[in-house]
């Protein structure tokens, strides 16, 4: 039988074992606390905190598979994978003061296992860490190791007070970093075996260490809190309100004195036009250097698929660019008006410090611009396609069509990763996917 122990019997250690035992009957899982009113709580009727449905997930295992105890020196010792759930609050004095986190409970924990341990054991941080942190612990326990074999895997934990139970049953993902050495991949398995008791295969992420405990302060897109939705690469964002919301933010930062937070945010809105940007010199550069006098295809202008609003789309800043570098420009949007467009490139947008920005299109690129009602007209004697929309329709068209009327090289900027590059390479194309591999 496998045995689980988690130090640590807090919001966090609590309810997340008392779910693995109830989803794993042939685990014994103990948790252990330096506090004794607290492990006394859990062994009550009125436990030490209050989730909805956790009175009932502890009832039906506690006594059975789920223990709590103070004696956590002997448990840690039986244990074959060891949680550490302990508190990592913000450092009151010295160093990092008032930033940084106190990794004392942490550091003490890791003194005890290797202190205790008499068997190989699997060190799981479930606090939340700074990065590098396995990395300052297993330094603690191989230097005193006695021989045993530690293996320290990162499973930082995503669970919101208030809804713990429910996400831990049903976790958005559960993210497993550990040491890329056969050891490492072999203790990431043992605990991936665990939570796959419950959690579907597709929602367990396996990654290196440090990439985990990142994870954690810069949660990755599967969080439907953020919106895997919409957390894609992309050529930017754009939409009436991400810019201003964050510009008004910027605003009531400089307002209340806190000109560096008013930066960070400032920081979101110049990389995003940066990615822009980005896009735009990844296209000229491809091009042998220019795009002066060649036609280039815009499939889509609005700033995302299922409607015709262009406000703030990156596809007018893409335009710009490839305007300024005197490239003919084609444009087809299933639901964009001519009008629409020509607005759009016409129009000035306020002056602070993104360049991109600065500059309506003048009267002569204008001219350079035409709006096209087909993807086949838009595309015909080009010689390159973008990308800028992720209209569905764009996946369905027929590329190999569109190559034979193409000049050649024949370029294809993919900034919504609609296509299927490999198949397109096949035909001829070279393609550029935004945020995967160059094209050989
Ligand atoms: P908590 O303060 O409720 O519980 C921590 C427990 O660890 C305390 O009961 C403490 O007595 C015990 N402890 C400390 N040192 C110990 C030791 N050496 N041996 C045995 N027990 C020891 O904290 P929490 O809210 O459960 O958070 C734990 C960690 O999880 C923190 O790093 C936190 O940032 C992280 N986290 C918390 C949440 C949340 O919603 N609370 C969510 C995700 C992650």
């Amino acid at each position: 039988m496998v045995k689980i122990c988690c130090i640590g019997a807090g919001y966090v250690g609590g309810p997340t074992m008392a779910v693995i035992a109830v989803k794993c009957p042939a685990i014994e899982v103990v948790v252990v606390d330096i506090s004794k009113p607290r492990i006394d709580a859990w062994n009550s009727d009125k436990l030490p905190i209050y989730e909805p449905g956790l009175d009932e997930v502890v009832k039906a295992c506690r006594g059975k598979n789920l223990f709590f105890s103070t004696d956590v020196e002997k448990h840690v010792a039986e244990a074959d994978i060891i949680f550490v759930s302990v508190n990592t609050p913000t450092k009151t004095r010295g160093l990092g003061a008032g930033k940084a986190a106190d990794l004392t409970y942490w550091e003490s924990a890791a003194r005890m296992i290797a202190d205790v341990s008499k068997s190989d054991k699997i060190v799981v941080e479930k606090s939340t860490v700074p990065v590098k942190t396995a990395e300052a612990i297993e330094k603690i326990l191989t230097h005193n190791s006695k021989g045993i074999n530690y293996q320290i895997l990162s499973n930082p934990e995503f669970l919101a007070e208030g809804t713990a139970i429910e996400d831990l049953f049903k976790p958005d993902r559960v993210l497993i970093g550990g040491r890329e050495t056969p050891e490492g991949r072999k203790a990431v398995q043992a605990l991936k075996e665990v939570y796959a008791h419950w959690v579907p295969e597709e929602n367990i992420i396996t990654t290196n260490l440090w990439s985990a405990e990142l994870s954690k302060l810069a949660a990755i897109g599967k969080d439907s809190r953020i919106g895997p939705k919409f957390l894609n690469a992309s050529v930017g964002f754009g939409g009436s309100c991400f810019q201003k919301d964050i510009l008004n933010l910027v605003y009531i930062c400089e307002c209340n004195g806190l000109p560096e937070v008013a930066n960070y945010w400032k920081q979101v809105i110049k990389i995003n036009d940066y990615q822009k940007s980005r896009f735009v010199n990844r296209v000229v550069s491809s091009m042998f250097n220019t795009v002066s006098g060649k036609k280039v295809a815009i499939l889509g202008f609005a700033f995302k698929k299922d409607t015709g609003d262009t406000r703030e789309t990156p596809a007018i800043d893409v335009c710009k660019g490839l305007l300024g570098d005197k490239a003919h420009v084609s444009i087809y949007d299933p639901e964009v008006t001519e009008d629409q467009i020509q607005r759009d490139l016409a129009m000035n947008k306020f002056d602070w410090d993104h360049p991109m920005h600065l500059q309506p299109a003048s009267p002569s690129a204008i001219k350079q611009v035409s709006v096209v009602w087909d993807a086949y007209e838009a595309t015909k004697g080009a010689h390159a396609v973008c990308i800028l929309t992720e209209w569905n329709q764009f996946k369905e068209l027929d590329y190999q069509k569109i190559f034979d009327n193409m000049q050649k090289p024949a370029f294809i900027f993919d900034g919504r990763n609609v296509v299927d590059a490999e198949k397109l390479r096949g035909i001829g194309f070279i393609v550029y996917s935004i945020g995967k591999p160059l094209d050989a």
